[in-house]
């Protein structure tokens, strides 16, 4: 497969979106990134990268950190992260706090924010400097030594994040949250603040691409049947209330992010991330959605 090739097509073939759709503004910090970047990167299971535009340059990778999360809680305490977050899609914003509070604090699912915030907690729990070690876990799993947190972004998202708190606070009093509030959302936003670029978000999902061999990186270890199931839920819930587009599209477990990144995985065969900042209104890249639609087109392989 000439994958280079591919990207460069689609390269063009996107172009006419390009102006389409706007970068989130409500975090304040992410407004003053370039939303004419465009990168995307995708490597094969046999170590082979192909890359084009700003594939090596880092951005907020946001809500596709919810995913690095789940990996290292599930490693952590396994089976029992079900116990008190669901994996059903919720078919509302990533930020909703309604269901939750008709389901009595459990959240559908790890991958919105409700979810990702008893995730977090989990960690904190687990783990006596859950910051320090989530940081390394992700660089080994990137192979990135440089991936930091950005503060500046982690703070101006504490500044504003009312609602994040307010699902927190619900989490807390249905019991749901072991640790206090505010250092679970300080975490929570630290995570959505990493910065990381496509080519080293490939490393990172290339795990979760391979099902011949379990994962163990950074002293945390995941069964196939966990990886399995991880990717499930990328599938029903990677995309806000998009995630059965995504699927109909694209055909790939994946997450998204309202920096503009996109991560997914082909199953056996690679992992792909793209970053183009520019959002549709259900907060999924524009560009990055067309991209890796027509990359299952182009080479006719998804999950389908
Ligand atoms: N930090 C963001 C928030 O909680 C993440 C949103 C996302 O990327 O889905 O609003």
């Amino acid at each position: 497969m000439n994958y280079q090739k591919i990207l460069e097509e689609i390269r063009q073939e996107t172009e006419y979106l390009s102006k389409e759709g706007a970068q989130a503004t409500y975090i304040p910090e992410l407004g003053n990134v370039n939303p004419d970047k465009f990168g995307i990167c995708l490597t094969t299971l046999k170590g082979k990268e192909y890359c084009l535009g700003d594939s090596d340059e880092r951005f907020s990778i946001q809500s596709i950190s919810k995913v690095l999360s789940l990996a290292m809680a599930l490693g952590k305490i396994g089976k029992k992260v079900w116990e008190r977050v669901g994996v059903e899609p919720s078919g509302n914003a990533f930020n909703s706090i309604f269901l939750l509070e008709m389901e009595k604090g459990r959240p559908r699912n790890p991958l919105i924010n409700a979810g990702a915030l008893v995730v977090s907690d989990i960690i904190l729990s687990e783990f006596p400097n859950a910051e320090e070690s989530y940081l390394s876990f992700v660089r080994e799993l990137c192979g990135g030594a440089e991936v930091s947190y950005n503060e500046a972004i982690a703070s101006s998202e504490q500044s504003t994040g009312y609602l994040n708190a307010a699902i927190a606070n619900m989490l807390k009093y249905h019991g749901n949250i072991n640790n206090k509030v505010e250092d679970v959302l300080h975490f929570y936003f630290r995570q959505c603040s990493l910065m990381m670029s496509c080519r080293e978000l490939c490393g990172a999902f290339s795990h979760f691409a391979n099902h011949a061999e379990p994962f163990d990186v950074g002293g945390i270890q995941l069964t196939t049947s966990q990886i399995k199931r991880m990717n499930a839920v990328m599938l029903t819930c990677g995309f806000y209330d998009e995630a059965g587009e995504f699927s109909y599209k694209v055909g790939l477990p994946g997450k998204s992010g309202v920096g503009g990144g996109i991560a997914a995985i082909c199953p056996n065969q690679y992992s792909v991330a793209v970053w183009s900042p520019r959002l549709n209104p259900k907060g999924n890249s524009v560009v990055g959605m067309k991209a890796l639609e027509l990359l299952t087109d182009k080479t006719g392989v998804s999950i389908f």
